[in-house]
């Protein structure tokens, strides 16, 4: 038995963690879920949309799940998630993106994974009005959390079997803050044995290291995605690419990630509330049900989690019990149910 937090958080959350629930306990991983809510239901009672019960309750069971929290936009208070990660010092934003056989996308044969520096960049929210005729926010990137990502992304590539490691960035502008960023991208993945090519074929490497400034990732990962495998990167870089990749293979309804510090695991869906569709029972909970699939392999249930991919992949290659963003009818339940009747099977 495990004891794990799960906070559903708002909009869709709340219908989307439940058949997450529902599909990680018939894959016979037995989970207490300690659920805790933050977001938009609890500001008025606590006066903050992140109560310190929800910390002391992920600091205590050291893993969690969460739905998506809604920022108010241009106002209001900062970010729930990015006050956790900041909080909890969730480092690594790791955020895989592959093709599912049956997905309908202008793609195929795509896998590749964004992994996002969390913690710093100009989501560190360092910003103040000039008088009243200009605003500056400023951005933050230190050695010490380069370093860091780099060096996690230079192990995941190694441990997921990954070739290429791509260095995402500006330094041809922002000369300082990512021109930082990419040295210590060359110095780190050198320390671990990933070079750049040197005029030899890809090929004949087992890993290799290069960089791509972030407008030309953005047309390259539109036009040729299969030739990426990990791809590391400052904050907001790693929030828009990680949406676009999402367009890629079938939208944000699909992607899930992890948000990994040195005590800690947070996992969750890329994708926000979708006010437009909550409380409809239409909402895709495949990107939190792959959240779970991660979740079990961090955990060690690998076999559980095996179970759940090949429930998804049979019931996309199927395509009769479909969501309406992927082009079906069904419900977020009955997506569930039919994923826990594929696993019986
Ligand atoms: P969003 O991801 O909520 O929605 C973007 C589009 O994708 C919408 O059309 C939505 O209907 C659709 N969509 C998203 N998830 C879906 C799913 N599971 N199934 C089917 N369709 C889905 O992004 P947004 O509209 O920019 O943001 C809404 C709110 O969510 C904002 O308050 C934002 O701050 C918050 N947000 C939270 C997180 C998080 O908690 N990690 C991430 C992103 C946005």
């Amino acid at each position: 038995m495990y004891n794990i937090t799960l906070i559903p958080g708002d909009g869709i959350g709340l219908e989307v963690t439940k058949a997450m629930k529902k599909v990680v306990k018939a894959s016979g991983v037995d989970i207490n879920w300690e659920e805790v809510a933050a977001g938009e239901s609890v500001i008025e009672e606590y006066n903050t949309p992140l109560p310190e019960y929800v910390l002391d309750s992920i600091k205590k069971n050291k893993i969690a799940i969460k739905g998506p929290i809604a920022t108010p936009v241009g106002k209001g208070f900062r970010s729930v998630n990015v006050a956790l990660r900041k909080s909890l010092n969730l480092y690594a934003n790791v955020r895989p993106v592959k093709t599912f056989e049956g997905i309908k996308s202008r793609y195929e044969n795509i896998d590749l994974t964004i992994i996002r520096e969390n913690t710093e960049d100009l989501y560190a929210g360092v910003e103040h009005m000039v008088g009243d005729i200009a605003a500056e926010s400023i951005k933050i990137i230190t050695k010490e959390a380069t370093d860091r990502i780099v060096q996690f992304a230079c192990d995941y590539t190694k441990n997921n079997n990954y070739k290429r490691l791509s260095c995402v960035h500006k330094a041809n502008i922002m000369k300082l803050s990512d021109g930082l960023f990419l040295r210590e991208f060359d110095r780190v993945c050198e320390e671990n044995k990933i070079f750049r090519l040197n005029g030899e074929d890809a090929a004949a490497r087992k890993y290799y290291a290069d960089d791509v400034i972030v407008d030309a990732a953005a047309m390259n990962l539109v036009l040729t995605p299969e030739n990426f495998d990990v791809l590391v990167m400052p904050n907001l870089y790693g929030d828009i690419l990680s949406d676009l990749c999402a367009g890629l293979v079938g939208g944000l309804g699909i992607i899930p990630s992890a948000n990994i510090g040195k005590d800690c695991a947070v996992f969750e869906a890329v994708h926000g509330s979708a006010p437009q569709i909550a409380g409809q029972n239409i909402a895709n909970p495949t990107a939190i049900i792959q959240s779970a699939v991660m979740m079990l392999k961090y955990i060690g249930e690998n076999k559980a989690a095996e179970k759940i991919e090949e429930a998804l992949k049979k019931i996309f290659i199927e395509g009769k019990i479909l969501t309406v963003d992927l082009g079906g009818s069904a419900s977020t339940d009955e997506f569930a149910d039919e994923l826990c009747r594929l696993m019986e099977n």
